[in-house]
């Protein structure tokens, strides 16, 4: 049964100004900690414990997501989703007891995918469930018509000579692997960024990919591509895998397949949208900012639930239920403007704030859904990593393996990668996330409540440690050459 559609309130208790007992309690002791002198590793240590335990039985998050995806839904980049998302941000940092509440500016660009439609014609006519790709030019009116050319990778299209790609639809049909920790996606994504620009070149009319993704259900999976300045742009689109599936059994028959399609996608002039921030300034060394983040837009296919609605709900619960203890460094979380089609508040952030950088203690993020989360790594100071290692130990128990520092950030933080700022991750299992992100599919049911909780439980108990804790982590080491690439 689908629970009823509801206003999202936050309960009285929830609320920072009316702290529950349970909280008054922590408090205390973290009071007391702080009256006698800064506090020592051993009180942390106990406060950020009885901090997860609490954290694991809170269902706050699973009412934050619900009420942005039931009552925003879509956030696209420009669209009026995007600025009802804002707005909500805005309105539900107030409501937590955020402080420092603001809308910063940021350019975007604004693409609208319009209607949609496609169809094998020939030789055994059936429709096709495709979607463009974000970026996507549209085709002519009616639609376009030719026959397909297939290639089992971006490799293979690259072999094609001209004369096999001239004048059609080319269709790459490479496959993604599903891994808990998400690499299939990574080494399927080219195909989404690169298959218009080659199959352009070669003189193709219109392009055609497998969805990058996992699910195996009729939603195909949208996502950005980028044209290359000297080609021709092409319409592409990516096919649901059982529509793939079709389309490359007749191609394998050996007749000639013809298929049309129609993509109603077209720029809008730029538009704006904001990063949205709060805080809750820190009780020692406010000047001094642990930053948690997620992204407020998603694409518009689905509701942005697990991505990346419920990276909002954990760094704004996480940060809450830390900041409710008042740790010594100010907790700010920012909730970032489109991710998706170009990361345009990451980079907005990164220029606002540069001249406070240094001081970013350290970054962590939330963007790859909310099962549970299985692996904890830095990307601190090689000299500093030991002092992560008490956190390493409290997450323990929660089923996180400390893997050192191996971590990256996420992709709102790496504009903050080149200036070195401290970062860590907290790395969702990502088994099922590629089934539904990006697609229509993406709604709020697919969230696991106990997973969920498990996440704020993980994020809260490292931001209030590294908002306590006496000494930072140092600056990261230089970003080697590659590694700013997106994944
Ligand atoms: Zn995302």
């Amino acid at each position: 049964m689908p629970e009823p559609l509801r206003r999202f309130r936050p309960p009285a208790h929830r609320s920072l100004l009316t702290p529950i007992t349970a909280v008054l309690a922590l408090l205390c002791v973290a009071i007391l900690a702080a009256c006698s002198g800064p506090p020592t590793d051993g009180e942390i240590e106990a406060v950020a414990q009885e901090l997860r335990d609490r954290a694991q039985k809170e269902h706050g998050a699973l009412e934050l997501v619900r009420s942005l995806t039931y009552e925003v839904g879509p956030r696209l980049a420009g669209s009026p989703g995007d600025a009802a998302g804002v707005a909500w941000a805005a309105r539900t940092l107030k409501e937590l007891g955020f402080e420092n509440v603001r809308a910063e500016r940021v350019a975007v660009p604004h693409w609208v995918r319009g209607e949609e439609w496609g169809a094998i014609v020939a030789p055994f006519p059936q429709p096709l469930h495709l979607t463009a790709l974000g970026g996507s030019v549209g085709t002519p009116d009616g639609g376009l018509e030719a026959e397909v050319v297939g290639a089992a990778s971006l490799d293979a299209l690259a072999a094609l000579p001209e004369e096999a790609v001239r004048g059609k639809i080319v269709f790459v049909h490479q496959r993604m692997e599903r891994k808990r920790e998400g690499a299939g996606y990574g080494a399927a994504v080219p195909v989404r960024y690169a298959t218009a620009n080659l199959a352009a070149k070669k003189g193709a009319v219109g392009a055609l990919i497998r969805s990058v993704g996992t699910g195996p259900h009729r939603f195909p999976h949208t996502g950005s591509m980028r044209y290359d300045e000297d080609v021709p742009r092409i319409p592409i689109a990516a096919l649901a895998h059982p529509d793939a599936d079709a389309l490359e059994h007749q191609l394998a028959r050996g007749q000639e397949v013809r298929v049309r399609y129609f993509l109603g996608a077209h720029y809008l002039d730029d538009s704006i949208s904001a990063n949205v921030i709060g805080e809750i300034p820190g009780s020692e060394i406010p000047e001094e900012i642990v930053l948690l983040g997620a992204h407020l837009d998603s694409w518009d296919l689905g509701t942005g639930a697990i991505d990346d609605g419920v990276g909002c709900a954990i760094v704004l619960e996480a940060a809450r239920l830390a900041g409710a203890l008042r740790p010594r460094r100010t907790l700010r979380v920012v909730l970032f403007a489109n991710e998706e089609f170009g990361l345009s508040g990451a980079r907005t952030y990164a220029e606002a704030h540069a001249g406070e950088l240094d001081r970013h203690i350290l970054a962590f993020e939330s963007d790859l859904g909310a099962d549970r989360v299985w692996r904890f790594a830095a990307r601190v100071d090689p000299n500093a990593v030991e002092r992560l290692e008490p956190v390493a130990n409290l997450l323990a128990p929660l089923g996180i393996e400390w893997q050192g520092n191996t971590g990256r950030g996420g992709p709102d933080l790496s504009p903050l990668r080149q200036a070195r700022v401290p970062m860590a991750d907290l790395t969702q299992s990502a088994s099922t996330y590629f089934d539904y992100h990006h697609t229509a599919d993406d709604t709020v049911d697919k969230i696991d409540p106990e997973a969920l909780s498990q996440n704020v439980a993980a994020y809260a108990t490292l931001a209030y440690y590294a908002a306590q804790v006496e000494e930072g982590f140092g600056r990261a080491e230089a970003v080697e050459e590659g590694e700013g690439r997106r994944r």
